[in-house]
């Protein structure tokens, strides 16, 4: 019995495996036992698209445990944009500097206090198909008016968290899997993973 990691993104799947160390249950990434398994993510929310990777693939492998994750940016301002489409937000050849130059470009007169913002995970724990739980994790800040950082991926740069005075990615990465959205999710399926004797 092992627990199926189901993302093919790496800087995630980097991250959850450090922040996973010491869990009982074997890992591994769905890339690691097939490249080709199709994912279709065109859910309306993160906890649909996390269900259209965990229910299938626990479908696929139900002996294992899998764990479907999504995640992304919330702005206040922006109404929660851009949200599940955080990956694509500018557009089909989105790319992370992108991205980035187009959230700060939208919020360019924008006064600090107006600048809330979080990221957002997630998680949704499988077996054999069905949906056994799902464990959620937030980080709050404010988007700053300037890409800082080079740690982390994706809209770490600009995300600003005030108790440290950084960006997220101007923290070292084994502070930032201390504290993330993605952390406090996975620190609820450890407790769960315990209390089930996994
Ligand atoms: P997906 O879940 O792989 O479709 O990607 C979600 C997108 O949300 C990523 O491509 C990033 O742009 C953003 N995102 C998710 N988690 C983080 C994070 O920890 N830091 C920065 N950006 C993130």
């Amino acid at each position: 019995m092992r627990l199926i990691i189901a993302t093919k993104n790496n800087h995630k799947l980097r991250e959850i495996r450090k922040i996973l160390k010491g869990i009982s249950l074997p890992t591994v990434s769905l890339a690691a036992l097939d490249k080709k398994f199709r994912i279709v993510e065109n859910g309306k929310t993160f906890l649909e698209n996390s269900l259209k990777k965990s229910i299938p693939v626990s479908r696929a492998y139900p002996q294992d445990y899998v764990l479907g994750e999504d995640s992304g940016l919330e702005v206040d301002f922006l109404r929660g944009a851009p949200g599940i489409y955080s990956k694509r937000y500018s557009g089909r050849n989105s790319t992370t500097e992108k991205n980035n130059t187009k959230l700060l470009r939208a919020l360019k007169d924008v006064g600090v206090k107006k600048r809330g913002a979080h990221f957002i995970c997630c998680l949704s724990l499988a077996r054999n198909g069905k949906l056994i739980e799902v464990f959620q994790g937030k980080l709050r800040g404010r988007i700053s008016t300037k890409a800082i950082g080079a740690n982390g991926f994706g809209y770490d740069p600009v995300l600003y968290l005030p108790r440290y005075k950084k960006t997220v990615a101007q923290l070292p990465l084994s502070l930032k899997n201390r504290i993330s959205h993605r952390a406090k999710a996975f620190k609820k399926l450890k407790t769960h993973l315990k209390n089930c004797r996994l």
